[in-house]
């Protein structure tokens, strides 16, 4: 059944999403070695009736009811407190998906700054991920929110790059220094009279030339890793290495991995 406005509405502000709120972290791995990079911070809400809730179902709604400050707000917390718990937390780079035209400049900076002063996460290892469509909303605001944090330290991924209508003028105006192409441009890479490539092949030589890396989402095959590797693309994430998994899976999935 589909989940109705109330159901959803009612959730988010109760006392309890605090509780509810799960954040699920995916390894993103060095193309070139094989090695860790850093993780990305997923959000999923496991709601007591409805089940696990999927972050594209629930974050646009937040978005469009305001609520996307307490929303962040419980994202960093956890992600603060988890961290600091595994053994190899200072060495990785952690990426958080934010929404900043749903959250003015001044919220977004009240949220960060517990992240900047605790000595847990150096700043110059978070790496915040926007969409274009997020920048679309509200260029302005993106634009200057960008820049000034920026200045303060933390680095940038243009997420979902291609899908959206202002990749190249995001990549010219704003200090990117990741972009990260959307699965749609990696699944298909390995299948026969596929285009992909050449787009691949062009992303890889404008991110390098704006002097920003590439990460490749989707990587479910070794063909389509094999693919990537052989275009010098710098890292990826996918199903290959790792389904995004609870806090308390980490270390095991650490140690395990090469
Ligand atoms: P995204 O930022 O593009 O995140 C990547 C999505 O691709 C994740 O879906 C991840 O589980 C999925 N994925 C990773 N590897 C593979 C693969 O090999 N194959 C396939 N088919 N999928 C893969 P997820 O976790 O459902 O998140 C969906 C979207 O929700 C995210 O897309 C992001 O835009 C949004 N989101 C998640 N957490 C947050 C958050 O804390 N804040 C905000 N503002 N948005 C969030
Ligand atoms: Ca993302
Ligand atoms: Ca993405």
């Amino acid at each position: 059944m589909p989940l109705d406005t109330r159901t959803l509405l009612n959730g988010l502000r109760s006392g309890a999403l605090r509780d509810q709120l799960e954040v699920h972290y995916q390894p993103i791995i060095y193309l070139r070695n094989g090695k860790l990079m850093g993780y990305e911070a997923l959000l999923r809400w496991d709601h007591p009736e409805e089940g696990m809730i999927p972050p594209d179902i629930f974050i646009p709604f937040a978005e469009q009811h305001q609520m996307m400050f307490e929303v962040t707000q419980i994202l960093f917390e956890k992600v603060l407190n988890e961290q600091a718990h595994w053994n190899h937390s200072r060495r990785t780079m952690i990426s958080l998906n934010i929404s900043p035209s749903s959250l003015p400049e001044d919220d977004l900076s009240t949220l960060l700054n517990p992240l900047t002063t605790d000595l847990i996460i150096n700043r110059k290892q978070v790496i915040l991920e926007i969409t274009e469509t997020a920048i679309l909303e509200n260029p302005v605001s993106s634009g200057a929110l960008i820049h000034r944090l920026k200045a303060e330290g933390f680095s940038f991924a243009l997420d979902d790059f291609g899908t959206g209508y202002s990749s190249l003028t995001n990549l010219r105006d704003l200090p990117f220094s990741e972009l990260k192409v959307d699965k749609s441009f990696i699944q298909n890479l390995d299948a026969q009279r596929s285009n992909d490539h050449i787009l691949i092949d062009a992303i890889l030589s404008i991110a390098y030339a704006f002097g920003a890396f590439v990460v490749a989402e989707g990587i479910e095959t070794k063909e389509t890793l094999a693919q990537l590797q052989s275009m010098n693309c710098y890292a990826g994430q996918g199903y290959l290495f790792a389904k995004p998994m609870p806090a308390t899976a980490i270390d095991s999935w650490h140690a395990q991995w090469p």
